[in-house]
């Protein structure tokens, strides 16, 4: 079988505390199902890094990362050191761009033993796995383009203007991931956001992209919502939702919401995709740098865990995926004895979930 090779980025704050737990499982899935990785590590995109360089990454960072499979990160930012914008900016989004990672995927889905802060309409609570949607965000193009400007600055004139950029393949290679990735489960769903009756030209030709793709997909249940009345939605049937696909700033604003709905933010994973394998995929938790927790040991490593179950499901191991995702199930499932952080009610380390969610995986 074919090595993997996978680059580490464990980055700042927490990232160096949960990175170690996410590669104790990420090894002992490799172990348990015979997946031959070969793990690199690098020291760039810290504050660390900028103290000693001037700058978030070397100026040969493609060619050193470039040619792997993919990459495992975990955190950047430290305010304290360095502006967030520089930070973010000259690394994270730098790979998103140059590493053409055209999917943001966020899947949200209600674990065991964490408390949905949305309930049903009864008032009852909602049971683990009752919430299982996946959000697919379109990353390069859309409202976030830098095109336009300010006229007549500081005037009483004064005009600000900047363009939505919908490509033709920028538009359909995200919505065939996104049908894609519905006809692979089971409730074969896909939501669309869209807000056409506002936003009379963009959002109509990303509907009518939606409509020509869904001939493909003929046995895809399709449905499109306004963004306003699809928020409303996420919080009042989050069952309903399977895959949901957005442009960048509704992709955006759903992949915040969605795992909001599933409880926090400590446990929720996230990729960067290239789906056409022509440059290395980033893993990387929901969560930040979270400089208030760092150095204590306190961080939950949930995240970054499901993270690297998300790298091997890309990596073409859907089974190490399944097992990493039940291990950490049954580990947060009331009354198994495992050990809490503290986010989840409890004093243990990370270290001490790192482990016990390896525990349980060696044993399934
Ligand atoms: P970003 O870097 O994405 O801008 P941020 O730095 O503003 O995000 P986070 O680092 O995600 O925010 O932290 C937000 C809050 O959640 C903090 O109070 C932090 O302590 C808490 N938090 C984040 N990640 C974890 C975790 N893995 N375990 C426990 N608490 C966490
Ligand atoms: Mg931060």
């Amino acid at each position: 079988m074919a090595t993997h090779k996978i680059a580490v980025i464990a980055g700042d704050g927490i990232g160096q505390e949960v990175m170690p737990e996410g590669l104790r499982v990420l090894e002992a899935a490799a172990d348990k199902f015979g997946i031959d990785l070969q793990i690199d590590h690098f020291d760039f995109s810290s504050w660390q890094y900028f103290e000693r360089h001037g700058q978030m990454l070397p100026d040969n960072w493609k060619d050193q990362i470039g040619g792997h499979d993919a990459i495992y990160f975990g955190a950047v930012g430290w305010p304290e050191k360095i502006p967030d914008h520089v930070s973010l900016w000259g690394s994270l989004l730098l790979f998103r761009r140059e590493f053409d990672q055209y999917v943001n995927l966020r899947p949200a889905r209600l674990m065991p033993g964490i408390t949905c802060p949305v309930v049903r309409r009864d008032g009852s609570a909602r049971a683990p796995g009752e919430i299982d949607m996946v959000i697919v965000r379109e990353n390069t193009e859309g409202e976030y383009s830098s095109i336009g400007g300010r006229m007549f600055a500081g005037t009483e004139r004064e005009i600000v203007m900047q363009e939505t950029v919908m490509s033709r393949v920028g538009v359909d290679r995200v919505l065939k991931f996104a049908f894609d990735l519905a006809q692979s489960r089971p409730k074969k769903h896909l939501t669309s956001a869209t807000k056409s009756n506002g936003i009379a030209i963009t959002m109509p030709y990303w509907d009518e992209r939606v409509a020509e793709m869904a001939k493909a997909y003929p046995d895809v249940t399709v449905d499109k919502f306004h963004i306003d009345i699809l928020t409303a939605h996420f919080v009042q049937r989050p069952d309903f939702f399977d895959v949901v696909v957005g442009s960048n700033l509704f992709g955006d604003i759903l992949s915040d919401l969605g795992p909001a709905c599933t409880g926090t933010i400590a446990i929720a994973p996230s990729a960067n995709l290239n789906p056409g394998r022509t440059h290395p995929s980033l893993f990387e938790p929901v969560h930040g740098s979270a400089p208030d927790i760092a150095g204590q040991a306190k961080a939950n490593p949930i995240g970054q865990i499901w993270s690297g179950a998300l790298m091997l499901d890309f990596l073409g191991h859907r089974a190490a995926h399944d097992a990493v995702l039940q291990a950490i199930e049954q580990v947060l499932a009331p009354g198994s004895g495992a050990p809490r952080t503290p986010d989840l009610g409890g004093c243990a380390k990370t270290q001490d979930l790192g482990r016990a969610i390896t525990q349980a995986l060696q044993s399934l």
